[in-house]
């Protein structure tokens, strides 16, 4: 028997190490995904270290057991690390059975050649041919070294050469001097550490592929986002530029798709600030389905649409995910029924019950800010003697005039309310008497310069009374609607045509009416012939033959941002009353002397307020703009001279004679049809939205909109962060 034994003393190192070893190989079975072929190697190792247990126990075991059972484990350990190579190697089925016969050949081949035979040559040569699972071992991990991180792979396989080696060495004479104990310890600490670095090796493996994993999905969710048939757009939440626009989203807005970082939310944004209102909700919730944007492309007229709204976690930012469904159609439905549930049809003013609500949201501001507001209650005088000279038509377009005037004479943000018959009621925020009683006397003066003409093309005029409340004597709204009425019955008594202010002592007849350049300059200015066609500029009747324009046509949406803006909490007095008149043009450049169409007056620029508007607050609206291209604008009242100038007793029968006024000539309107032809598709066509459209209830039924649903979606702690081009006022004090 030439295996020379190892002393007791040597067998501990190589022990440790090969226990060390074997939880090496426990470790990496759980990183590798050949895990079957480490288990193989981990029992191909159990043997080796079964064998060197074995050795302490030579004098319990005559010698021939002891070589049976040494050389039994060394070939059972050869078919472990064969079995092992092969499944690392990547074959998937070991034929169990075979395995077996394997394992009982070798015990077989162990008894026969110790027990039967008892021949030394053979065991060195059967030791020797065990040493063939080391080498199969190496191979199979070699193969592995053309994996990119693979070190551990080719330092283990040489080393479990050197143990094969060192195993050979042991088997003849010459070698034992060259070998000891200590070395073969430190062959299995090398192996050790060979499987360590295998595992880590494996480990950025598994990395680069959930990595690659990662991209593929990525890939796969901007595919599919990209060709989803909804518009939609991803945006990252901390500086709002967009990480992905989908080709519908592209083409919708007009933004190129291949470059979304060019671009920002706010760039499509009609109003800024509904993206502030949008992170509000999402901060509340983080799935939003229900918002309504106004959306401005690049190219066209700005328009709704309907967007869900998710926080979700897209290419490892904190991004906004925005589906959107074009809700033009819906809009545009909303609004006309919103207009005929608010508005009089004759006249286009708001309504009694409209007027109420309106004026209730005005007294609530009036009582934050602290600043007075004024009522006028004004009735056409002798308005039955208009409908019995020219008939009822006439009256209608009287009453029409009527109103057209007030609204053109106004400011926007003035409440004009019919109340029935010839009646009508207008609030004017944010005014003091003084000046509430300079615009009462240019509206009567304006009014008075009013003509209609009747079907036998004869001129028709009329005047006006009005009563005139400050919330300073009360701001209930019902008790101001009293004594406005006291107070125009007292000037229809006192002769009609005329204001009557009421104040805490009752109706004051013997006020004189404010007389200042202003009032000369409306004196003065000429009649203006109010005609259905005039009127309808900006869209055609909501009635036939009403000649009041339809509400929902003709006033584009940027008119309606700008009523959206709130006012200004420090504005003393609103400047704007009587000066540019919003979206209106004088009647000098309306019908100038060449009777060609003059240019349109610049836009009144937005009211700002350093609060927003309260809950459900709705700026309110004249409603006049729509006929602003007809009337003069007037200037600021603010403006007017300080000094009185000689007091006027304005009396219609006291103008001067119509040939007096240069009659002018009407100025080339478009027809309606004209518009409707160049008018815009419905995608893209202007839509007016007012304000007070946000607070519409959808009725029942009414289009369920579906949007894709992302998954994903995170809450997050919105970051309050305002966009560079869209400042936040601060906060008032409360
Ligand atoms: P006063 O100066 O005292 O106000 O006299 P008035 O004639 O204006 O007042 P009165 O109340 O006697 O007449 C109002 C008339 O207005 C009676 C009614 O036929 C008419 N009227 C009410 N609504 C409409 C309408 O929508 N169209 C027309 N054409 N006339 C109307
Ligand atoms: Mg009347
Ligand atoms: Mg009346």
């Amino acid at each position: 028997m030439g295996t020379a034994l190892s002393s007791s003393a040597g067998l501990v190192p190589i022990l440790f190490s090969l226990v060390g070893l074997l939880l090496a190989l426990r470790y990496l079975k759980d990183q590798a995904d050949f895990s079957k072929g480490i288990t193989a190697v981990f029992y191909g190792f159990l043997c080796v270290l079964a064998a060197k247990v074995f050795i302490w126990l030579i004098p319990v075991f005559e010698e021939g057991a002891y070589y049976f059972v040494t050389l039994f484990l060394r070939l059972l350990s050869a078919v472990c690390f064969i079995t092992g190579a092969l499944c690392i190697k990547g074959v998937k089925k070991i034929n169990n059975l075979l395995l077996i016969a394997a394992a009982v050949l070798a015990g077989v081949w162990s008894w026969y050649v110790v027990i039967i035979m008892r021949d030394g040559g053979m065991l060195n040569v059967s030791l020797a041919v065990s040493t063939l699972g080391y080498g199969a071992l190496a191979a199979s991990l070699w193969n592995k070294k053309s994996l990119r991180n693979s070190l551990g792979f080719v330092i283990t396989g040489w080393l479990l050469i050197f143990i094969a080696l060192f195993n050979l060495l042991d088997l003849v004479a010459w070698g034992r001097n060259l070998i000891s104990p200590l070395f073969e310890a430190f062959l299995y600490v090398g192996i050790m550490c060979g499987l360590i670095l295998v595992s880590n090796n494996l480990l950025a493996h598994r990395f680069d592929d959930l990595v690659q994993e990662a991209e593929e999905s990525k890939e796969r969710l901007r595919l599919m986002i990209q060709k989803s048939p909804f518009p939609i757009i991803i945006s990252r939440l901390k500086d709002d530029q967009l990480m992905l626009i989908n080709d519908k989203a592209g083409s919708l807005f007009g933004l190129d798709v291949k470059h979304p970082g060019n671009f920002k939310t706010v760039d499509y944004l009609a109003d800024p600030s509904s993206r502030r209102e949008l992170l509000a909700r999402l901060e509340k919730k983080p799935v939003v389905d229900d918002f309504e944007i106004l959306v401005k492309p690049r190219k066209g007229e700005p328009f709704w649409l309907l967007l869900s709204a998710r926080v979700i976690d897209f290419e490892y930012e904190i991004a906004l995910y925005m589906a959107f469904q074009d809700i033009t159609g819906r809009k545009k439905k909303e609004m006309k029924l919103f207009d005929q549930a608010t508005r009089d049809p004759l006249t286009n003013c708001y309504n009694r019950r409209q007027f109420e609500e309106l004026a209730t949201k005005e007294v609530q501001r009036s009582r934050r800010y602290n600043h007075p507001f004024c009522l006028f209650m004004i009735d056409a005088d002798h308005f039955k003697n208009v409908n019995d000279t020219h008939g009822h038509a006439v009256g209608d377009l009287v009453l029409q005039a009527l109103a057209n005037c007030c609204r053109m004479t106004l400011r926007e943000s003035d409440i004009v309310a019919r109340f029935g018959g010839e009646e009508f009621v207008i609030l004017l925020p944010e005014i003091s008497l003084e000046n509430a009683h300079k615009v009462a006397e240019r509206l009567r003066i304006k009014i008075s310069k009013i003509v209609v003409k009747n079907e036998q093309n004869e001129d028709v005029r009329f005047t006006v009374s009005i009563g005139l409340v400050s919330s300073t004597v009360t701001d209930n709204i019902e008790e101001m609607l009293k004594m406005a009425d006291e107070a125009l019955y007292v000037a229809k008594e006192n002769g009609r045509n005329r204001v009557i202010i009421r104040n805490e002592n009752g109706a004051d007849k013997d006020t004189v009416p404010p007389s200042d350049d202003e009032i000369l300059k409306t004196q003065e200015e000429p009649l203006y012939y109010f005609t259905p066609t005039s009127a309808a500029v900006a869209a055609p009747p909501l009635r036939e033959g009403a000649g009041v324009p339809a509400l929902e046509n003709g006033t584009d949406a940027q008119e309606y941002l700008d009523d959206d803006a709130p006012l200004d909490d420090d504005e003393e007095e609103l400047p704007e009353r009587g000066g540019a008149a919003p979206h209106g043009v004088s009647l000098d450049d309306l019908y100038d002397d060449d009777g060609e169409e003059a240019p349109r007056m610049k836009e009144e620029p937005p009211l700002e307020e350093d609060e927003p508007p309260l809950d459900d607050e709705i700026m309110p609206s004249g409603g006049g703009n729509i006929f602003s291209e007809n009337f003069e604008a007037d200037e600021d009242i603010e403006t007017l001279s300080p000094e009185p100038p000689p007091p006027v007793e304005e009396d219609v029968s006291a103008l001067p004679p119509e040939e007096d006024f240069p009659l002018p000539s009407p100025p080339s309107i478009p027809s309606v049809e004209d518009e409707a032809e160049t008018a815009p598709s419905a995608s893209s066509a202007p839509l007016p939205v007012r304000p007070m459209m946000k607070k519409i209830k959808v009725p029942a039924g009414a289009i369920k909109v579906k949007v894709p649903k992302m998954p994903g979606v995170v809450r997050v702690k919105i970051p309050k962060m305002p966009h560079a081009g869209t400042p936040v006022p601060p906060k008032p004090p409360k």
